[in-house]
């Protein structure tokens, strides 16, 4: 899959830098703004699929209690599906997926196989509580700004001669350097990245807590709380993660820290 996707969008990358002048790196943020929202379009449909198995939800109660669930949080989805997520791990989970009124909720069969219905209702409210607090919308600004300030960086970068010296490396002269600029700035760039990371997460996990307190409020929190705690279960993760490996790395709080939260279950 990286092959088949990101080979052609290198080689759209190229072009842009050769065709398009000084402002490639403004082009070249479109198309990947562009290529971003074809793939929202197409994962649902097309591309998950492949992958997967997806049925609709067959059992009516769960099915009226989640509806009921959306209609109240004033949410509007156009179909109910189970995915075959057993096939490869015993992971559960349930997500949203697709774009305006053609979004989806996929349930993994793993989730309905452990979960009551209530507990079910419990971790899509959360999920909910994810878009209704516009987690997903900060986020999308967040990665497309920071994609446009790194590669407008890129295009800075690339006409100054002092990159390429600085990392041992001869840059054509008179010649593009495109592919050059390209490849060392993706060596050289992680160092630096790696220190944003903890920012990333620190938002992350402060959505989380945002998202189960909307599903306090939209469904029984004790529901989520035995929803927690099995889900923790199943995935084997440590109960006592470092506090600096937390901070660093942990997109979402610490098991312990979300049922602190929670009313026990
Ligand atoms: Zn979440």
């Amino acid at each position: 899959m990286g092959a088949v996707i990101g080979l052609p969008l290198a080689a759209l990358v190229l072009w842009l830098m050769a065709a398009s002048g000084g402002l490639w790196w403004l082009w070249a943020w479109v198309a990947w703004v562009a290529f971003n929202g074809l793939l929202l379009v197409l994962w649902p449909t097309v591309i998950a699929p492949l992958f997967n198995r997806f049925e609709p939800l067959a059992d009516e109660g769960l099915a009226q209690r989640v509806q009921a669930l959306m209609q109240r949080c004033g949410f509007a989805a156009r179909g109910l599906f189970v995915m075959d997520g057993s096939r490869r791990s015993a992971h559960a989970n349930a997500y949203f997926t697709g774009l305006g009124a053609a979004k989806r909720v996929v349930f993994y069969d793993t989730l309905l196989a452990r979960l009551t219905p209530g507990e079910v209702e419990a971790v899509l409210a959360h999920e909910l509580g994810h878009f209704k607090r516009r987690h997903v919308l900060q986020r999308m600004v967040m990665i497309f700004g920071a994609s446009l300030a790194g590669l407008a960086l890129l295009g800075w970068l690339a006409g100054q001669a002092g990159f390429y010296l600085g990392l041992g490396v001869q840059p054509n002269v008179g010649t593009p350097n495109d592919a050059l600029a390209l490849i060392l700035f993706m060596l050289a760039l992680p160092p630096f990245t790696f220190f944003l990371a903890p920012l990333g997460a620190a938002v992350s996990r402060r959505h989380e807590l945002e998202a189960d307190a909307f599903a306090c409020a939209q469904a029984d929190g004790r529901d989520l709380a035995r929803a927690l705690v099995k889900l923790h279960e199943d995935n084997a993760a440590t109960l006592t993660p470092d506090p600096w490996y937390v901070r660093f790395h942990y997109s979402h709080p610490p098991a312990a820290e979300r049922l602190a939260a929670l009313p026990a279950p």
